[in-house]
């Protein structure tokens, strides 16, 4: 499948119907993100047990690129060992910031994020959602309010 095909469906499948949509209350971590130049704007909780990411969800508002990059990485993230977690955060950073990037892992479905180096400008829009999951990881279980990412 060419890469813009698999964009394009795997884009407007996970921004039609996000998985993972919601909150989790009570959550061990959340944060919230903001990408001032487009309007997104998502907040993201999780649950850890045992050094994996148990559970996580996302909501907010923003375009099709951000809700369906948050879509794919809770599918992605749901599960794995947080030293995984934090491997497939650095994929994807490079996947978005380098051109012609050749993952080290299989990344599945994430692989439909490289189309976005065609569009610089959406770059912040995908990236927004491993920079709030970053954030809550960074700061989890016991912090009195959310941290707050911009990507700006
Ligand atoms: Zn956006």
């Amino acid at each position: 499948m060419e890469i813009g095909d698999l964009y394009r469906d795997v884009i407007l499948d996970h921004n039609r119907s996000p998985r993972n949509f919601g909150r989790l209350e009570p959550a061990d971590a959340e944060a919230v993100g903001h990408n001032p130049l487009c309007g997104d704007s998502l907040a993201i909780t999780l649950r850890l047990k045992g050094g994996r990411l148990e559970d996580v969800k996302f909501n907010g508002q923003g375009c099709a690129i951000s809700v369906a990059s948050a879509s794919l990485m809770s599918e992605a993230v749901k599960g794995l060992p947080l030293t995984e977690v934090e491997a497939l955060y650095q994929e994807v950073h490079a996947l978005l910031t380098e051109p012609a990037h050749v993952p080290a892992r299989p990344l599945g479905k994430l692989m439909a994020l490289a189309g976005v180096h065609e569009f610089p400008v959406r770059v912040k829009c995908a990236s927004l959602c491993w920079h709030t999951l970053h954030a809550a990881l960074a700061r989890p279980v016991t912090a009195a309010t959310a941290p707050t990412v911009s990507t700006e």
